[in-house]
């Protein structure tokens, strides 16, 4: 179990060099490191690349956000941000805290929608993972958002300075605060939450085992774990296993079933 997060943290590296190179590099890595636009939601969707869609699809009802923390180069920035934050000697340690979950996220989400709908992209280019990645981009190889941002009239410049914006809020919003943005902003990350209570596969604490230690809690980049309450909000778990790694009880896992405090005391105990 606790090797998940290994394979998923070589599996972020891997995807986010390959997209850095793809929108960088320019036309000689293309067809080499192409696959890393072809694997992304809202390009492959808007592609209508029915098999990407339904490997997302699928993939997100059986194992919930994966796409989060493997395959979208937004969120292993935030990661990156925060890991070098980990890194540094004289910097308090990051302790995360259960948070509630905010409304708003359904807001911009519907917001993003009926632009999409509309066909207002402007919205869309700046909050949408991929875009904001090629915006980023853009401050290296401009040619990389020249026909999306000339397609609203305004050139490239806009797109420029919207990376270089989003690349500084991006990294300040993982140094500081996790995933907060993926769990606040990113219309993608609310859409595939929605899918949670669908989920084959849980982030679930067994409360025979647990011992209260907040280890899982502290650790959890979402802020979605409540230990007092022996809860996991999977809608905006990013399945990033660092919980499964510190807890020495193997007490939260990935797992199919839902857990259920086994015995008057402990309900009572998980209801403080
Ligand atoms: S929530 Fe959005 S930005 Fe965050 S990892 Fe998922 S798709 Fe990327
Ligand atoms: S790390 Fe394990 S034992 Fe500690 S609070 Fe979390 S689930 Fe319980
Ligand atoms: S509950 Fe938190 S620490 Fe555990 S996998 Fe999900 S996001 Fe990571």
């Amino acid at each position: 179990m606790k090797n998940l997060r290994t394979i998923r943290i070589l599996l972020a590296i891997l995807f986010f060099v390959a997209a850095v190179a793809y929108l960088c590099i320019g036309p000689g890595m293309r067809h080499i490191v192409g696959v890393s636009e072809r694997v992304q939601i809202i390009p492959s969707v808007i592609a209508t690349c029915i098999g990407a869609t339904a490997f997302w699809l699928l993939a997100t009802f059986a194992l919930g956000r994966v796409y989060c923390s493997t395959v979208c180069p937004i969120g292993t920035l935030q990661d990156i941000a925060l890991r070098v934050r980990r890194h540094i000697p004289w910097m308090k340690p990051l302790r995360f805290r259960y948070k509630p979950a905010l409304q708003i996220r359904y807001h911009i989400a519907a917001i993003y929608l009926i632009c999409l709908i509309l066909g207002l992209v402007g919205i869309p280019y700046l909050i949408e993972p991929w875009n904001i990645m090629r915006n980023i981009a853009a401050s290296i190889r401009p040619s990389a958002v020249e026909m999306t941002w000339g397609t609203l009239w305004v050139g490239a410049a806009t797109g420029i300075v919207a990376g270089i914006v989003s690349l500084l809020l991006i990294l300040v919003s993982g140094f500081l605060f996790g995933r907060d943005f993926c769990n606040t902003v990113c219309p993608i990350g609310t859409g595939l939450g929605l899918l949670h209570q669908s989920n084959l596969m849980h982030i679930e604490i067994n409360p025979d085992r647990c011992t209260g230690c907040l280890k899982c809690e502290e650790i959890c980049r979402a802020s979605c774990i409540k230990v007092t309450g022996r809860l996991v909000d999977n809608s905006r778990c990013v399945r990033c296993f660092d919980c499964i790694k510190v807890c020495d009880e193997e007490a939260i896992r990935l797992q199919s079933n839902r857990n259920r405090a086994a015995t008057p005391l402990l309900r009572r105990k998980a209801r403080t």
